[in-house]
């Protein structure tokens, strides 16, 4: 995942690492965090968002990295104890033929997220928060009222719109009971009921029109802060990166056009509902 490509130097060591490997692995991860630092004080803004990088990276390795990495031994690991013992059973651990490992009767994903619990909701509002931050910043330092519509139109899209348009078809908001209850929303009322069918070509439409104006709204005070319109632009990317690759093929919202759960594998839970969150939680 981290090193695809670069040549093999050493052995393969199977087995614990030893305490002078973690001494030598905690040093080396510090010396690398900790060796711009002195020059990263005396431009604030660039500190922060070094800082707001490193926690991004550390928290979403944390969340969909650790819990399913193979390299069992590693003190951060969290695979599951099942995982652990299905995976043993199959085997030499170092000989593996497949580029990842499947529990049975899954497909690319080990299985679906029946459930959203608020750790979701506080690792994709960070996500959120990193990109509306720039763009918000951006458009502040020219215009606080510009600001303030910018802000008024976030509500607007995803609290209203999105909410009306796209969320009142989707599963995990019928599960939801008074209060929504996902990864991108916690607690806020639902205003509308529940249409347990797919979205038609005018909510995806309307949806989708929504997204464009909220993300090209910040465009041309971007464009003067370059700084900023580069973390927007990351910010976005990984976004919408780390959506499509680890939720998408997850998510229970099968009407959604992104939605990546394979036939097989929604026919199974649509017709015995019986899947549950593999991996314990994450
Ligand atoms: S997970 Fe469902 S309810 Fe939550 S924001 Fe996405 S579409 Fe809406
Ligand atoms: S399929 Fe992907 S984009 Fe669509 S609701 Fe699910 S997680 Fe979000």
């Amino acid at each position: 995942m981290m090193f695809s490509g670069v040549p093999k130097i050493f052995k393969d060591r199977p087995g614990f690492h030893t305490p002078f490997e973690k001494i030598i692995i905690v040093l080396g991860v510090f010396s690398v965090f900790l060796f711009p630092v002195y020059w990263l004080f005396r431009d604030p803004l660039l500190l922060g968002a070094y800082v707001i990088s490193w926690g991004l990276f550390f928290f979403t390795v944390w969340r969909y990295g650790c819990i399913r990495c193979i390299n069992f031994e590693f003190p951060v690991n969290r695979a599951p104890a099942e995982m652990r013992s299905d995976f043993k059973k199959k085997g030499d651990p170092f000989d593996i033929s497949r580029n990842e490992f499947r529990v049975s009767g899954s497909n690319r994903c080990a299985v679906l997220k029946v459930k959203h619990e608020f750790k979701d909701f506080i690792y994709w509002s960070f996500v959120t928060l990193v990109l509306l931050f720039s763009a918000g910043l951006a458009i502040g330092i020219h215009s606080t009222e510009w600001m303030i519509a910018y802000i008024f139109l976030i509500f607007f899209h995803f609290y209203i719109l999105e909410q009306r348009f796209f969320c009142t078809h989707c599963p995990y908001y019928a599960m939801s009971e008074n209060k929504v209850r996902c990864m991108m929303n916690w607690s806020w009322p639902k205003y509308f009921r529940s249409r347990s069918y797919p979205p038609g070509k005018f909510d995806l439409a309307v949806t989708t029109l929504g997204f464009l104006v909220v993300i090209f709204f910040p465009l041309s005070w971007l464009l003067k802060e370059p700084f900023l319109l580069g973390a927007y632009l990351v910010s976005i990317s990984i976004f919408l990166l780390t959506i499509w690759r680890y939720e998408c093929c997850r998510c229970i919202y099968f009407g959604c056009p992104f939605n990546k759960v394979s036939a097989e594998v929604r026919k199974e839970f649509e017709g015995q509902k019986r899947f549950e969150c593999e991996f314990g939680e994450d």
